[in-house]
């Protein structure tokens, strides 16, 4: 029997989350033919972990077109779509819906270990191009497997890989050795052994971001309700207080994301937590009674806490692409030709380009990183990024370069601009007033392909902040 052409072979996806299972639903809507590796047990794998996480965008906003077409012919209707999803109704009311009607294209507890070119490793240049893929998998019942594809599109988030309280980037001193007391997780407070965990205890939250609002928002609200008194959150944060430490507020385009960090601000304001500012976590100690201790770079020694949550963001795993010829930038580990739309050093703001299959590219050709990953280690990724993204690179696979260049996009912006979100000197009162300073754009409704065109034509081209 003749070995299948290149041409003949699916399109491997790694990862069956949101934008995995686009990914696959920009494929069959193609004619082309694709296989989804999930490493967890089931679709979604990532999402249900922070199941009990409310989303700050709407279900129309996370709602793929190219998915809905395929799960419209089964009476599956999208919820209201101004209503927020959490995490599990999210997975439960479309991921799985989803990843029902791609059927047996998908395998769960397929951990994708290795993507390399067959026969050609990473030196090997020799009609490289004209190898498939070949993608290594390693099945949850101990079983190793050799996939191989026309292309891959790794889907694979940064979920697993969340980054540690060192100030520097590392793991502190001590980290490792305090696991037990440390969760790099917004806490479910629903859950009551959770709940006891922090329920009338000290509890430091180091990060940022909407995850670090949404702890300290939650620490407040346990301690406010019964058998939650005494609930102390210590809010430490790398940056001096300004005007964008909490975020766009009313400013921000997603209501919902801007709320948050009005939550944590009366957190702070109402004294259910303390902000510890222009600390960089060097060591974590532990104390006679079995609490921990954070030291600062700048040799502070905060008073001992039970509990810490890190929340200081994510970052690709990027072991299993080793053999491959990615070109990624050297401060976010992401594409280089989308970093600088995404780096918070530039950033904040939220917006990015409409950005697609170019800019996804890399040297190895046949090879995108989409989704969350495709972020590195960027904050502000959103849903509908990758589903325009997947769009374009789905159609670019397909040969349609017409389409996959017509990339559409225009993002809710955060409220606030303005760069370097991530460093500077403690207590230096920065000087914007928090407000974007581009007009509001148009929101694109994410609509079902082909019908794209119209909403685009009206969307202002790009964002703020130097754009
Ligand atoms: C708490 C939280 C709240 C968020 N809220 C919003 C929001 O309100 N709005 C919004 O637009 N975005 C939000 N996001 C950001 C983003 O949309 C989500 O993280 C989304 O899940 C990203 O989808 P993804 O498919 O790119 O990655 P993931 O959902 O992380 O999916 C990746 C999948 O790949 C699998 N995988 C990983 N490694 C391998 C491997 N080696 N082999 C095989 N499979 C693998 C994982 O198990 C996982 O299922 C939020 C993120 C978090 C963490």
């Amino acid at each position: 029997m003749n070995a299948p052409t290149t041409d003949q072979l699916p399109v491997v996806v790694v990862g069956a989350g949101p934008t995995g299972l686009a990914a696959a639903a920009h494929l069959v809507d193609r004619g082309l033919e694709p296989l989804v590796l999930e490493a967890g047990p089931t679709a979604g794998a990532a999402v249900r972990a922070w199941s009990h996480v409310r989303l700050f965008s709407t279900w129309g906003e996370v709602v793929d077109p190219a998915a809905e077409k395929l799960l419209a012919p089964t009476g599956w209707t999208r919820p209201d779509a101004a209503t927020y999803p959490s995490g599990g109704e999210w997975a439960e009311s479309y991921l799985q819906p989803l990843a029902d009607i791609l059927g047996d294209r998908i395998r769960t507890g397929a951990t994708v270990t290795g993507v390399s070119r067959t026969g050609r490793d990473r030196i090997v240049d020799a009609d490289r191009e004209q190898q498939p893929f070949v993608v290594h998998v390693a099945h949850a019942d101990g079983r190793e497997e050799r996939v191989f594809a026309r292309a891959v599109i790794d889907a694979s988030g940064t979920w697993a890989t969340p980054s540690p309280a060192g100030g520097s980037g590392l793991a502190a001193l001590g980290e490792k050795a305090a696991a037990d007391r440390i969760t790099y997780r917004v806490p479910d407070l629903k859950d009551p052994v959770v709940r006891g965990r922090y329920a009338g205890k000290r509890t430091a939250v180091i990060g940022s971001g909407a995850s670090a609002f949404t702890a300290l928002a939650s620490l407040a609200d346990l301690a406010t309700s019964d058998g939650g008194a005494e609930t102390k959150g210590v809010w430490i944060l790398r940056r001096g207080i300004s005007g964008s430490t909490f975020g766009g507020g009313e400013a921000d385009q997603l209501p919902a994301r801007g709320a948050l960090g009005l939550a944590a601000k009366a957190a702070v304001d109402e004294g259910h937590a303390d902000a510890v500012t222009g600390f960089r976590t060097e060591a974590i100690e532990r104390a006679t009674d079995g609490r921990l201790v954070l030291l600062g770079e700048d040799g502070r020694r905060l008073d001992p806490v039970d509990e810490v949550i890190v929340l200081t963001g994510f970052r690709p795993d990027l072991s299993f692409l080793d053999e491959l010829r990615l070109g990624l930038d050297e401060r976010l580990q992401a594409p280089v030709a989308l970093a600088p739309l995404i780096d918070p050093n530039q950033h904040s703001c939220g917006t990015v380009y409409p950005h697609g299959h170019r800019e996804l590219s890399h040297p190895e050709q046949g090879v995108y990183l989409v989704g969350m990953k495709s972020y590195g280690r960027a904050p502000t990724f959103l849903a509908m990024t990758g589903y325009e993204q997947v769009r374009s690179v789905a159609a670019a696979i397909a040969g349609d370069l017409g389409s996959a260049d017509r990339v559409e996009l225009t993002l809710p912006e955060t409220g606030v601009c303005g760069g370097a979100g991530l460093f500077d000197a403690p207590d230096a009162q920065e000087g914007d007033g928090g407000g974007c300073c581009a007009p509001a754009p148009q929101l694109v409704q994410l609509a079902a392909p082909g019908t794209v065109g119209a909403a685009a034509e009206k969307a202002p081209a790009g964002g703020c902040c130097g754009s």
